[in-house]
């Protein structure tokens, strides 16, 4: 049992994007020949931890407060009209899900969020890291400089550009962010313990960005729990899929991850699917019968958006059990027009890697549209279930508190099989079973990441739940 619950959430940092407008005219600086001395011991840090040599300096900005977040909002000048179409879709799709309560400004709450959360970042396309904070006796800015050092390093060996264009998605960015917190987490244990007593103290907690009266955008803007969470997995569950494939592989498994990058959530949130390279399944949305009009491009939702859907409105061990056979899916939004009235909605597909797993995800999907609401309906065609969710005049009441935990009961889970696969039972269904056998009990969950170190009467519960855990997936 370790104190280590979501380190890595406290750090937010971004890889700005090379494909934004403004980066056309940035010019790509030629490497300085030395690097900044204040950051020396960090950069030996980075490569004795990352097990690679930089190949040249990188440059670093350090900036105040106002000036990065003057930065930070320039980005917000690079909003096209096409991005706002799809975040006004993206806003109805929540609402017809069940995972907003109304409709909500996406790039407002993006923008705040980033203002307020970023900490630092590295360019891919000018090759600079550019750093919140201007004391580098502060324990967070040598976080955050350690984190981007990383991203830098990750870009001279693997060209991030160039793996963005072959393999971009939800499993690189994992791959990237968790690389760059397994290193960044390692450092902050190297600390004296009064340095890491200080960092924990001021950390926010792994809720904190969720509350109703803080986090993004401010007081009275509330941002939909749902676009948080999709925010902290790249950070939360890249460390903890990572931290289970180097206790597993060895740190070479890094590497050859960056060589063929995960390419679905699901082989993120789960490291049996990691293991095995279950890949996705090619689904295909049915056809959109006139009046009816798609609105804004397909894409993949996700086996972990699946689980968060699916937890905010049934039990969350009856939605992992039914994410676990992800397969393959397909959605999207959709205006439906029906005796000339127009409602926004949002279609889904999602197949099974079984027949059975199909029938595991069939029945959890019509468990949440019946909690749902009455403009959703469910329907099968062989080994895929189709859901069409609409925008209706009542909103259904906020799932947030039932994902959050559900959230952290993922989480927790993965890090239960790191846990495992150092006790040398490797990232396997057994390992699996266990580790959701383990995190699902009442008694012996609360003790897992609790702040005090245990007693050895919770220590004898926690045991307890793995005998029973190792009995019961036997
Ligand atoms: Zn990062």
């Amino acid at each position: 049992m370790r104190r280590r619950l979501f380190a890595s959430a406290a750090l937010a940092c971004a890889l700005v994007a090379s494909a934004t407008a403004s980066h056309a005219s940035a010019a790509v600086t030629d490497p300085p020949e030395q690097w900044d001395q204040r950051i020396d011991e960090l950069v030996r840090f980075v490569e004795a931890e990352r097990r690679l040599d930089f190949e040249h300096p990188v440059p670093v900005r350090f900036l105040s407060e106002a000036e990065f977040r003057k930065e930070v909002r320039d980005w917000d000048g690079e909003i096209t009209p096409d991005d706002r179409e799809l975040a006004a879709l993206e806003a109805s799709d929540l609402l017809a899900l069940g995972l907003a309560t109304e409709l909500v400004d996406v790039l407002g709450l993006e923008g705040a969020s980033n203002e307020d959360g970023i900490v630092g970042f590295y360019d891919d396309e000018t090759r600079e890291m550019v750093v919140r904070g201007t004391d580098l006796d502060d324990v967070d800015v040598r976080l955050t400089i350690v984190h981007e050092l990383t991203h830098a390093l990750q870009d001279q060996h693997f060209s991030l550009h160039e793996l963005d264009e072959r393999a971009g998605g939800p499993g690189l960015d994992a791959l990237v962010e968790g690389d760059a917190e397994l290193v960044t987490v390692a450092y902050l244990d190297s600390l004296p313990e009064a340095d890491q007593d200080e960092y924990y103290e001021n950390a926010p907690d792994a809720g904190a960005l969720a509350g109703p009266d803080g986090g993004a955008g401010g007081p009275g803007v509330t941002s939909p729990l749902a676009l948080e969470l999709w925010g902290r997995y790249p950070y939360d569950f890249g460390y903890a899929f990572l931290e289970v494939a180097v206790a597993a592989h060895g740190h070479r498994a890094l590497d050859a991850l960056f060589r063929d990058p995960p390419d679905s959530e699901e082989q993120v949130i789960d490291p049996v699917a990691l293991e095995v390279d279950d890949r996705p399944l090619r689904v295909e949305l049915p056809k959109f019968a006139a009046p009816d009009r798609p609105q804004g491009p397909a894409d993949t939702y996700g086996a972990f958006s699946w689980y968060l859907l699916l937890a905010s409105r049934i039990p969350w061990q009856d939605a992992l059990t039914a994410v676990e056979g992800w397969g393959g899916d397909r959605y999207r939004s959709f205006t439906r027009v029906d005796a000339g009235e127009h409602s926004a909605c949002v279609r889904l597909s999602v197949t099974g890697d079984t027949g059975r797993d199909s029938d595991e995800l069939d029945e959890a999907i019509r468990s949440w549209a019946a909690a749902l609401a009455d403009g959703t309906s469910v329907t099968r065609e062989g080994r895929v279930v189709n859901v069409d969710a609409c925008v209706t005049d009542d909103a259904p009441p906020s799932g947030d508190d039932a994902m959050q935990a559900a959230y952290d009961r993922l989480w927790e889970r993965t890090d239960q099989m790191w846990y495992l696969t150092t006790r040398e039972i490797p990232p396997d269904d057994y390992a699996r079973c266990v580790a959701d056998h383990v995190v699902a009990d009442p008694d012996a969950q609360p003790l897992l990441y609790a702040d005090d170190e245990p007693t050895r009467r919770e220590r004898g519960i926690v045991d307890d739940a793995y005998d029973e855990a190792y009995d019961a997936c036997d």
